[in-house]
């Protein structure tokens, strides 16, 4: 039997492969087949690294003859070999998943020496020092990325001989200083793991590989699939690559370069480089790099070639590109193309301007965009007088636009738990890594003494969208005493300061922030998607501005108006407090006669702002504990307010004390208790549309909507009190107004019985909050403690309450969908739970066929572009 391929020379792959070879991999394919100067090489694939989890964490023999089988042709291939004392082939390895996934999973370079292809090189290149350095790079990287060595350990083997030395410089030790050093750090190998360090270079790319493959399920990758929604089971793919060599001398380098800046998406190559030195130099930001536009002057035809290229990659790939490159003794090689990372700013620029000269259709654009990344554009820069005034303390690279403002901690985990209590904080390191990245998630902004514009913290933020400021050099930083100084002044851990990412300067305060400017290519953008999509978006707003902001973000109405959120003001709540409290209809009826103006008030607010297009109003739905008075002082209060002695009401709040409220005494079970609420509701709801279409025109018609139903008879009950109230003040006012009684479906009896509660219905809104709490029966205010638990143990891999369980709660919204239409074809359908605002949520209710989502008014965009990316996907 033909055993099944998982291992592909560069020439036998191509761009479309992409699932198989990972994104690096098929794009260096890609590139070999249209000839362009790339170190040869071959991917282990993705089926590789899924089969070597289901093996038990462990290469079958299978993939390992394949291995050799391709490490023989890329011998045949250079003309060199593994372990040649004439000419040794040296390789790196190197992770690729399928989409890109930075600084996440290991790397390991200069693969391939040992004692005897050290001198070779030694000899070839005529640079021991060249040799020696890459050897005890190698030993450094191997030690620490696959047999988890501390780098730290082998950073003070280097301090101590650079002291030893005399100098202050790596590059200053030569090649018998780093010789020793080798013997050293094999020492510590043999100390540490046990064993000598493997010289056999085929046990040393074994080793390698296998090391990738684990790097796939190490916490910052699993962290970081979680953000970006990529499943657990896709596996990465390992390029193994002959290596070529930027430290070579003064006609050789390395860079980084995009065809576009990938800040603000302007047309002009951007990027960096360094004469004599290796990849790892640029991004680990130690040497300042260049600007790339001086390579013109370094190594004129260099950069020639480099333009030549970089060009046809763009207009190959029809997207702007992320290119890394390297010049061995005046040879120049590409080491990897894709699509760059970009802001969001720049991602809509580039997506118009492409459509504009013709490169892409508008489909194509629309499709360009991470909806996620919108956010970074919706959210707030610095109020321009505010920073007027602002004395700037330092200047870093601009490295990630947008403003922060924060207390500052010094490293990740303190980031992270002051964060989580509540704090707005700043991530302040001398670099980052990727072990940073939950602090750097939890920030409101990042500064880093060191790196360029293509260090790590300057690529992260700009994916997440968190403003960012890099190479601060002028900061005097100690992270261990927790502060730094700048300009004679110190900050402590905790202090404020102020980062604008949009020009790199960092103010040693607090400084107020405005909302964004939509505009321009936003606009455009915007409309390209509003053309394409098929579903609605809706807000859930419960006041005139919210309403406001989200029109102005492009909602097409109201999905959810929560009207308990009405009820928390200061003046209000005492009233509510009394209309819960109540103990005969009378007193609950002085209540609520007391809310129905007030109530009144709030829709004509959101009726006037929302200028005729349509309102879901739900009655009444909180768990009674958020309103119900606990302090003594309070009950006290209330007490007087309603001329009843203490003792009395504080015996009824405690009979109203629910052991499990959020399954209690809520939604439309308070109406079928207290009929007069859905009454004074029903009122308020409709006299205020009578009033809004008299005076300002609109065309009203509110969508009333009862949560919580779980049976038909108990949606009929509260919707016969509706119509009833509803009809009489028609009838009184002698006008032509219409309404819809329609339902939540979020609980999983709903849900089952669908069909029958569709005879009621007018309408349908998935509460997926409470239908995820309640068919998970985990609570959706507890579950985040012990979830975490879960996505360790990989038994779940998101948040439920953030990403909709599609297979199991969107089972039941099918089943929903189905059922409802058997009864009532034209039954509107809709979404108002959290989901209604994440990109892969929307398009389940796209492909499901609901006719719109309904999210807060800052996700609204997103949830317009995730509705355009579903249509072309799915188009319906
Ligand atoms: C829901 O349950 O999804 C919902 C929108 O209602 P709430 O979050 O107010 O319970
Ligand atoms: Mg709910």
């Amino acid at each position: 039997m033909e055993c099944k391929k998982y291992v592909y020379l560069f020439k036998e792959g191509n761009a479309k492969m992409r699932n198989l070879l990972g994104g690096k991999g098929a794009n260096l394919a890609e590139m070999t087949n249209l000839g362009i100067p790339v170190p040869q090489g071959f991917t282990v694939s993705t089926e590789a690294c899924v089969k070597y989890y289901t093996d038990d964490k462990k290469i079958s023999e299978d993939v390992k003859n394949q291995i050799d089988e391709a490490l023989q042709k890329l011998e045949e291939i250079t003309g060199k070999r593994f372990g040649s004392s004439k000419a040794p082939l040296l390789v790196s390895v190197r992770s690729g998943a399928r989409v890109s996934m930075p600084g996440m999973m290991d790397t390991i370079l200069n693969l391939g020496l040992n004692d005897n292809t050290v001198e070779t090189i030694a000899q070839l290149t005529n640079n021991p020092r060249f040799a020696y350095d890459s050897y005890r790079r190698f030993v450094q990287m191997f030690s620490d990325v696959v047999m988890g060595i501390e780098k730290r350990k082998f950073e003070n083997l280097i301090e101590q001989a650079k002291e030893e030395n005399g100098v202050k410089y790596d590059t200053e030790l030569n090649s018998e200083d780093l010789k020793k050093l080798v013997a050293q750090f094999k020492e510590l190998y043999k100390k540490e793991i046990g064993e000598k360090f493997p010289e056999d270079p085929k046990t040393q790319l074994i080793e390698a590989i296998t090391a990738v493959f684990r790097s796939w399920d190490n916490p910052r990758a699993i962290v970081y699939r979680r953000l970006n929604d990529i499943p657990g089971d896709w596996g990465t793919a390992v390029n193994v690559q002959s290596m070529v060599y930027g430290n070579m001398g003064n006609t050789s380098g390395t860079g980084v370069a995009f065809t576009r800046d990938p800040a603000t998406g302007e047309k002009k190559i951007y990027g960096e480089y360094l004469i004599n030195a290796q990849g790892e130099d640029v991004v680990a930001g130690i040497r300042t790099p260049q600007p790339i536009t001086k390579l013109k002057e370094d190594l004129p035809e260099c950069f020639d070639e480099f333009m030549d290229i970089a060009n046809k990659l763009e207009k190959h790939y029809k997207d702007m590109q992320d290119m890394e490159f390297t010049i061995e003794q005046g040879k120049l090689y590409f080491l990897q193309t894709r699509n760059g990372k970009r802001t969001a700013a720049a991602a809509l620029k580039i997506a118009v301007d492409m459509v504009e000269d013709g490169s892409i259709t508008k489909e194509q654009a629309v499709l360009r965009v991470e909806p996620k990344q919108l956010d970074s554009l919706l959210h707030p820069a610095f109020d321009a007088s505010a920073l007027k005034k602002s004395e700037v303390i330092a200047k870093g690279l601009p490295a990630s636009p947008g403003a922060a403002c924060g207390k500052i901690y010094f490293t990740a985990e303190e980031a992270k738990s002051h964060h989580e209590a509540g704090e707005k904080v700043v991530l302040v390191r001398l670099e980052t890594s990727p072990e940073d990245i939950e602090g750097m998630v939890a920030a409101e902004g990042i500064l880093t003494v060191r790196g360029g514009m293509t260090s790590h913290a300057a690529v992260v933020a700009r994916g997440m969208g968190t403003c960012c400021v890099a190479g601060c050099g002028e900061l005097n930083i100690n992270e261990e005493e927790k502060i730094f100084q700048v300009k004679g002044k110190t900050y402590h851990e905790g202090d404020y300061i102020s980062l604008d990412g949009s020009t790199g300067n960092i103010y040693g305060e607090i400084i107020k922030t405005s909302s964004p400017e939509i505009s321009g290519y936003f606009g455009t953008f915007m409309s390209w998607a509003d053309d394409i999509r098929k579903l609605k978006v809706r807000t859930n707003a419960d006041t005139p501005r919210d309403a406001q902001q989200a029109i102005e973000f492009g909602a097409e109405g109201i999905g959810l108006c929560r009207t308990e959120h009405m009820f928390f003001n200061e003046d209000r709540i005492p009233k509510v407090r009394e209309m819960i409290v109540a103990k005969t209809t009378e007193q609950r009826k002085r209540a609520l006669d007391k809310l129905l103006p007030m109530q009144k008030e709030d829709f004509i607010g959101i009726y006037e702002a929302m200028e005729g297009k349509n309102v879901t109003i739900r009655f009444l739905d909180p768990p009674l504990h958020e309103f119900l008075p606990s302090e003594d002082e309070d009950i006290k209060a209330l007490a007087e307010d309603m001329d009843i002695p203490f003792e009395e009401l504080k015996s009824t709040v405690s009979y109203l004390h629910e052991f499990n409220p959020m399954m209690g005494h809520r939604g439309c079970r308070l109406t079928v208790s207290y009929p007069e609420i859905a009454e004074m509701q029903t009122r308020a709801i409709i006299e205020a549309a009578i009033e809004v279409t008299r005076n300002k025109g609109f065309n009203i018609e509110p969508e009333i909507m009862i949560p919580l139903v779980g049976e038909l008879k108990e949606l009929k009950y509260v919707k016969d009190i509706v119509v009833e109230t509803a009809n009489s003040i028609i009838k009184s006012e002698g006008i032509d107004l219409k309404y819809k009684v329609g339902t939540m479906i979020e609980i999983p009896r709903a849900a089952l019985l669908a069909d029958e509660i569709a005879k009621e219905a007018e309408f349908f809104s998935f509460g997926t909050n409470d239908l995820t709490q309640m068919t998970f029966g985990f609570s959706r205010d507890d579950a985040g403690r012990f979830l975490c638990d879960y996505y360790d143990k990989k038994i779940y891999e998101s948040d439920p309450f953030a990403k909709l369980d599609q297979i199991g709660v969107g089972k039941l919204m099918e089943m929903a969908v189905k059922l409802g239409k058997s009864t009532r074809p034209d039954i509107h359908l809709g979404l108002c739970g959290e989901h209604g605002g994440d990109p892969s949520s929307v398009e389940f209710c796209h492909r499901v066929g609901l006719d719109y989502v309904s999210c807060s008014p800052f996700r609204v965009p997103l949830a317009r572009l995730a509705a355009a990316q579903a249509q072309i996907k799915n188009p319906r």
